[in-house]
């Protein structure tokens, strides 16, 4: 997908179990959740309709994986595009495939025979970023789509529709967004603790074999502020330590070797970006 702006629908087998750590993200998006899900409770109490959720936090947390998750448990379809799919040299365009995406969504629910569809915009930022008054930019006829999309949600519409998006850059968004109404649910995805670290080390070790060396616990002490995505990286990258010596099992020193290779991949990348 990419440059047409049409989202390929993606099967959203994620489910909250396959998600370590974030314990907190995740319950505080179940209950968000619900409101899409206890759909004629909420009618009756006359709650204003859950419209948008944003996710924030640093790269690789599980901000993508939770958006899956949620179109699973409230049973919708899933679609996903990113903030920077939209940015178009010619005025009109970027908010031209917003149109497309919220109508792909809908047609797709219907196709489906969902009650409604999960929209998954990553990286917001780049459609959504503050508007500093003089300076017209394309993109904000692109803002200004996604905000009538918005506004255009109802809660006893079929089907109905949930926008999910996420940033790294919370900061940067343009308050227009955040509104009641509008994207005013936020839930921060941080890099996991310990214990969440161990999780996802579990979760990432699950098709792997083992030996009686390595100490999950241990790895998840010496991996502070890896993401889940670097988790998952030193998971892998100790397989391909062991394959290369022709185990089928893989070693503490794999492992440690792993750590490394992580831990340095991460710094040169640093120092190779402006
Ligand atoms: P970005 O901001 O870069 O888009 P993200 O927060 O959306 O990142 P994901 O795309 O959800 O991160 O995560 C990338 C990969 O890292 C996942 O496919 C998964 O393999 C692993 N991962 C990240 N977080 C977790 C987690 N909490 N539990 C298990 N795996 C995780």
């Amino acid at each position: 997908p990419g440059k047409n702006g049409r989202q390929l629908p993606v099967s959203s087998t994620f489910t909250f179990e396959s998600i370590g750590g974030q314990d907190r993200a995740k319950t505080e998006l179940v209950e968000a959740l619900d409101f899409l899900v206890k759909r004629e409770q909420i009618a009756k109490l006359g709650i204003r309709p859950l419209k948008g959720i944003l996710l924030a936090g640093p790269p690789g947390t599980g901000k993508t994986l939770l958006a899956k998750a949620a179109a699973q448990y409230t049973d919708s379809v899933y679609l996903t595009a990113s903030g920077s799919e939209f940015v178009e040299m010619y005025v009109g365009v970027g908010a031209g495939r917003i149109r497309d995406l919220f109508r792909e969504a809908r047609t797709k629910a219907k196709k489906e025979g969902k009650g409604s569809a999960v929209i998954f915009i990553d990286e917001i930022e780049v459609i959504g970023g503050k508007r500093d008054g003089g300076q017209q930019r394309e993109y904000d006829q692109t803002l200004n789509q996604l905000l009538t999309e918005m506004d255009g949600i109802h809660g006893n519409e079929n089907p109905r529709i949930l926008l999910i998006a996420a940033t790294n850059r919370k900061e940067m968004l343009d308050s227009a967004l955040l509104r009641p109404g509008r994207f005013d649910r936020h839930i921060t995805v941080d890099l996991p603790d310990r214990k969440g670290r161990r999780h996802i080390l579990g979760i990432h070790a699950a098709n792997k074999q083992l030996d009686s060396s390595v100490d999950l616990d241990e790895v998840a002490e010496q991996t502070f502020s890896f993401s889940g995505a670097q988790l998952e990286s030193v998971m892998n990258e100790a397989a391909i330590y062991a394959m290369r010596e022709d185990l089928e099992e893989i070693g503490k020193l794999h492992m440690t070797m792993a750590i490394d290779k992580v831990m340095l991949g991460e710094r040169s990348d640093k120092e190779t970006s402006p």
